[in-house]
């Protein structure tokens, strides 16, 4: 990890019937004057809270076990295209390049992995996605969605949302909700701001 970077993992978790967010501090250059917007209680008015940005277009890379179609995934990728995010491509599975779905730093990729043993993840949590942000640019680096089988409609969708430094807005029937049975395809206040 670099040592000039001040890297906050987020970690949030889309569950059904129990749904948290967690975030940790790691290794941070300096903490004195460190804050966290991670941990508040999920947004419901105004608009969904971003917590990091892309500076870079990220490429997304699909694992080898990631249980998920090459259309879901660019189906979800065109969700958020049409709200103006970009994406170099979409990598999937025998297209990508094994070395980055093992890399522990995979700047500037979003990577969609199944979900392993070796990730801790709630029991009954839908999927989980962890993000990197420069705590002094608020640039995200990479991100990483964990997905377990069988993902249900708008579960790609939400935790994309994650990889792109959106925290949960728990307003019924939108996206970031935090939970499944209360989202939806609304999609207000995600539309990416020019600037
Ligand atoms: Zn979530």
């Amino acid at each position: 990890m670099n040592d000039t970077l001040r890297l906050i993992i987020c970690t949030l978790i889309y569950g059904i019937l129990i749904s948290w967010s967690v975030c940790l501090l790691a290794e941070p250059a300096t903490a004195s004057d460190y804050t966290s917007n991670f941990k508040r209680t999920p947004a419901i008015h105004g608009i969904p809270p971003q917590a990091g940005y892309w500076h870079r277009t990220p490429t997304i890379i699909v694992c080898d076990l990631a249980p998920v179609s090459d259309v879901q995934v660019r189906s979800a990728a065109t969700f958020w295209e049409n709200l103006g995010y970009k994406f170099v491509s979409t990598r999937y599975k025998r297209h990508a390049d094994k070395t980055i779905c093992s890399q522990k730093a995979p700047t500037g990729y979003i990577i969609i992995h199944f979900v392993t043993a070796a990730v801790e993840i709630d029991p009954e949590a839908l999927a989980q996605t962890h993000f990197f942000v420069d705590n002094q640019t608020n640039e995200i680096g990479w991100a990483t969605i964990y997905l377990r089988t069988d993902i249900r409609e708008t579960v790609l969708e939400h935790e994309l949302g994650h990889a792109l430094g959106f925290l949960h807005f728990n307003r019924i029937n939108h996206v970031m909700n935090e939970k499944w049975a209360q989202g939806g395809w609304d999609t207000d206040g995600l539309k990416k701001q020019q600037k």
